[in-house]
């Protein structure tokens, strides 16, 4: 319920912001396959309407507007799940390229495999990677910017390496093998810039949520009665949610340890909130998103074992925790061994992964050395499918079959077809990796069992959204001293300042008259669902949302917090991008929902079984939505296509702890 007009909130001015073609103007149906064009050469248009590329090609992270899982990326994908897609498409074109390994997916999956294939098969081998995005590295997605002369690199999909510490070796290696020297991050990450700055939190209620509009700046340690002394919530929700976010109870009194996790274990957050706490409805709704960003949906499905080990209002429960349960789901376990900080984190995110990778398999497509000159180096996008090269990387060309020339058993080569520039073509190759997600593969092949594409479907993505908004200056936040500011019952979660971190001639803006990105989240679910069905329903409202629709409520959220501190979304917005992810995180099994977990046979065992020529990669394998499985299961899937088992990366390749 804005108070501003459109033209207050300047829904009308000439940013670089402006896909033309976005969720709602293109529908699948628009860019029906009838011009198989769709998933190839308009893919930069639907991109985005600003780049400021130089040369015969385009610069992808310069593109803004609706970016990640574009229209123009999914019509091909989409008109396969809804069997269109053979129905006027004859045979394809033999390119006569032949190759020692096809790579279906260039996200960090699909990089890996390649370079661990170089490493397991020889460094002569000639690789193809195929994605059906305008740019590589699928979820670690760099978006860029410039103002008043000066580059700012933002990150629009997968954001740090979490916990290297805990990584699996075959992770560790990986990084070693790419100069990315993870205490190097401890020089790069400006951990004093809050203290500095004098910069806190925010916290903003809305008046459609709560009554009023209401917003409170707090530093770091502020206790809750304090924080939320004025704010427009019954009196007994502030003295609840103090209790649970500072001063946690036993509440579960007099139960011994087992029954306490068997209960937390068969229940949800929520749940454990509503009826062990007893806690207000207000102050459950306050922390319903809390689990949003670490999870993709929120505590009305996050498991309260889940919860335990990382949101409020567990810590006065007589738990013993010297061994974390093996229900916890993989991202439990991690929290829980981890005592790293926060700060490994490229200025593009793991944007700067997927370079280091990109520049280890194809050289001369980024020049420079050392982990330093990952940010500034320009990549040069015309070097990589070039004829000649050992590995090819081919943007905007989705796969569409994946086929043995012959039983799967005894063939000596796959075909994979794919379109390109509208056209339908295929390659050849000894082997494949497929590093796309999961629910991509059965309509891919039909060489599988009933029972794989069963458990292949399984895999469920969460959806999300890591939107980057150019500012002309972070003055308002400074003006307020916060660094972000949480939204808990609005469109947008959170909005804050991007991380400040400097390497090599990257300079962060450290000036608040400095132009700046704004990083602003959201988990697109739906509250009372399963989680994946969340996910699924979040899929289907993320792909019918307008951008004009996001772009409003993003000028109407800064305006409404920062407003106090002199933000004008008329003036002082630049550009926007909204990485629009609508197959985000891989899905995580937990309970109280996967009822097999964690002893009985795992969906993600069976779907990633290797067959003929052809093996499968991706987070969706571990099932466990982080960087390092995205590389453990890269390196298990060339295992199998070398017949070497990989039990040493136990924890990787289960999604389980040690
Ligand atoms: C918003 C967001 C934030 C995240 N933050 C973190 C984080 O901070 N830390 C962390 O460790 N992890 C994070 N993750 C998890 C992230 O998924 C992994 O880190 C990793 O990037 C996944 O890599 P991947 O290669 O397995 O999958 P993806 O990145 O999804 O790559 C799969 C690729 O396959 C391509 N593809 C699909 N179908 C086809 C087809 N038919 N033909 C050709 N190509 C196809 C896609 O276009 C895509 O490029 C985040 C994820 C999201 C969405």
């Amino acid at each position: 319920m804005s108070k501003w007009s459109d033209e207050e909130l300047g829904m009308d001015r000439p940013i670089t912001r402006r896909d033309f073609l976005d969720g709602v103007a293109i529908g699948a149906g628009a860019l029906a396959l009838g011009s198989l064009g769709a998933g190839g050469s308009s893919a930069r248009a639907a991109g985005g309407a600003s780049h400021h590329g130089k040369g015969r090609h385009p610069y992808p992270p310069a593109l803004t507007g609706m970016r990640g899982n574009t229209d123009a990326s999914s019509v091909v994908p989409h008109s396969l799940r809804d069997g269109t897609f053979w129905e006027d498409v004859g045979r394809p074109d033999d390119t006569g390229e032949r190759y020692d390994l096809v790579v279906v997916g260039g996200g960090l999956s699909g990089l890996s495999a390649a370079r661990f294939y170089q490493r397991e098969f020889g460094r002569k081998a000639r690789i193809l990677i195929l994605d059906a995005m305008d740019d590589f590295g699928g979820h670690a997605r760099r978006n860029e910017y410039r103002s008043r002369g000066r580059k700012l690199i933002g990150y629009g999909g997968s954001q740090s390496l979490e916990s290297p510490s805990t990584f699996a070796t075959p992770a560790k290696e990986l990084l070693e093998d790419l100069d990315i020297k993870v205490e190097r991050f401890n020089r790069f990450f400006d951990s004093e810039f809050n203290a500095r700055h004098g910069l806190g939190r925010g916290l903003f209620f809305d008046e459609e949520t709560w009554g009023r509009d209401h917003f409170v700046a707090y530093q770091p340690g502020t206790g809750y009665d304090e924080i939320l002394k004025d704010a427009p919530m019954a009196e007994q929700a502030k003295t609840d949610l103090y209790k649970i976010i500072n001063e946690p109870e036993d509440w579960m009194p007099g139960m011994t340890d087992k029954q306490i996790k068997d209960r937390l274990a068969a229940i949800t957050y929520k749940q454990y909130l509503e009826e062990d706490v007893g806690a207000h409805p207000d102050a459950v709704k306050f922390l319903q998103t809390s689990p949003n960003g670490n999870w993709g949906y929120g505590a009305d499905a996050v498991g309260a074992l889940d919860a335990s080990i990382e949101f409020a209002g567990f810590d006065g429960l007589n738990i013993d925790w010297d061994e974390p349960d093996r229900r916890i789901a993989p991202t439990g376990h991690k929290l829980y061994y981890s005592e790293d900080d926060y700060i490994y984190h490229f200025p593009a995110g793991n944007g700067g992964v997927a370079r280091s990778l990109v520049r280890k398999l194809i050289p001369e497509a980024l020049p420079g050395h050392g982990m330093e000159t990952i940010p500034t180096s320009r990549l040069r996008y015309g070097k990589l499918d070039q004829q000649g090269n050992r590995v090819r990387i081919r943007l905007s060309s989705p796969v569409v079959r994946v086929r043995h020339d012959g039983d799967p058993e005894r063939a000596k080569r796959v075909e994979v077809a794919y379109v390109q520039r509208g056209k339908l073509k295929a390659v050849h190759a000894d082997h494949v990796v497929l590093a796309c997600n999961n629910q991509m593969i059965p309509y891919l092949t039909d060489e599988i069992s009933r029972k794989q594409r069963k458990a292949l479907e399984y895999a469920g993505k969460l959806a999300l959204m890591y939107t980057n908004v150019q500012v002309r200056n972070w003055k308002p936040f400074d003006r307020l001293k916060v660094s972000g500011v949480r939204f808990p019952t609005m469109y947008w979660l959170s909005a804050g300042l991007d991380f400040p971190v400097s390497m090599g001639k990257y300079h962060f803006p450290d000036e608040p008259g400095d132009p700046m990105v704004l990083h602003l989240s959201k988990a697109v679910c739906k509250p009372g669902l399963p989680p994946r069905e969340q996910g699924k329903a979040g899929r289907i409202e993320l792909m019918q949302t307008s951008f004009e629709d996001m772009e409003r409520e993003i000028r109407d959220q800064l305006a409404r917090a920062l407003g106090p501190g002199g933000f004008d979304p008329a003036r002082d917005i630049e550009a926007i991008t909204v990485n629009r992810w609508a197959h985000g995180y891989a899905y995580e099994y937990g309970l109280p929902w996967d009822t097999f977990w964690p002893d009985g046979e795992l969906p993600s065992h069976v779907a990633r079984r290797r067959w003929g020529r052809v093996a499968v990669a991706n987070t969706d394998s571990a099932p466990r939505a982080y960087v390092d499985s995205a590389i453990d299961m890269a390196y298990r899937a060339v295992r199998d296509l070398a017949g070497k088992p990989s039990d040493e990366v136990s924890r990787g390749v289960d999604g389980i702890a040690p």
